[in-house]
């Protein structure tokens, strides 16, 4: 099953800039049976571990974060480009396999001890991930886990995130 997933991931060579090779996950989420998969895989994983929030991250972690959070029935909390979210923030910076940027969270987003899922389509040099658990830490959430549904394994993101866990159901 996890090889029809594979499948429906489309690869587009120099996008958004000349060496990358962007993994793209639309192919898959308009598959309605591969969509489905998608998320009852990673929802299986997460059921009854009573976790409190899944954090989708700008853009497609949103589509995979919310549709898991609403699968284990958790929240689901966005964490944002900048100037995005209307109320207070806290802010974190990360470096990108293409780029540079930052990302936003609600200071009121998390309680103090709730357990937090974070999620995201692609998990590549881990530095988006990264900041995102210093978000969440700093809002005094407790990570039990990062999601994706893909790794890219040469790039080494898992280890940047150590020693959080961390799960992917696709890697390349
Ligand atoms: P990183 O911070 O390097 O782990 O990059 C992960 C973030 O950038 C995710 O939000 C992905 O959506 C995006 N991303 C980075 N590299 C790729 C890629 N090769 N294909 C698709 N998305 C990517």
């Amino acid at each position: 099953m996890v090889e029809k997933l594979k499948r429906a991931i489309r690869d587009v060579p120099d996008f958004p800039k000349k060496g990358i090779v962007f993994k793209d996950i639309t192919t898959l989420c308009r598959d309605p049976h591969c969509f489905q998969t998608m998320v009852d895989f990673l929802g299986h994983r997460y059921v009854g571990r009573k976790i409190d929030l899944v954090i989708g991250i700008e853009a497609r972690g949103f589509v995979v974060g919310s549709a898991l959070a609403y699968k284990i029935g958790a929240g689901v909390v966005l964490v944002r480009k900048p100037g995005k979210l209307p109320w207070k923030t806290r802010s974190a910076s990360y470096t990108l396999e293409y780029g540079e940027d930052s990302l936003e969270i609600h200071e009121d987003a998390i309680e103090r001890g709730q357990k937090v899922l974070i999620a995201d389509d692609l998990l590549a040099t881990g530095g988006t991930a990264r900041a995102v658990v210093d978000l969440v830490e700093k809002l005094g959430g407790e990570v039990v886990e990062c999601a994706f549904v893909i790794e890219l394994k040469d790039i080494g993101g898992r280890d940047r995130l150590y020693p959080h866990n961390v799960f992917s159901l696709i890697q390349f």
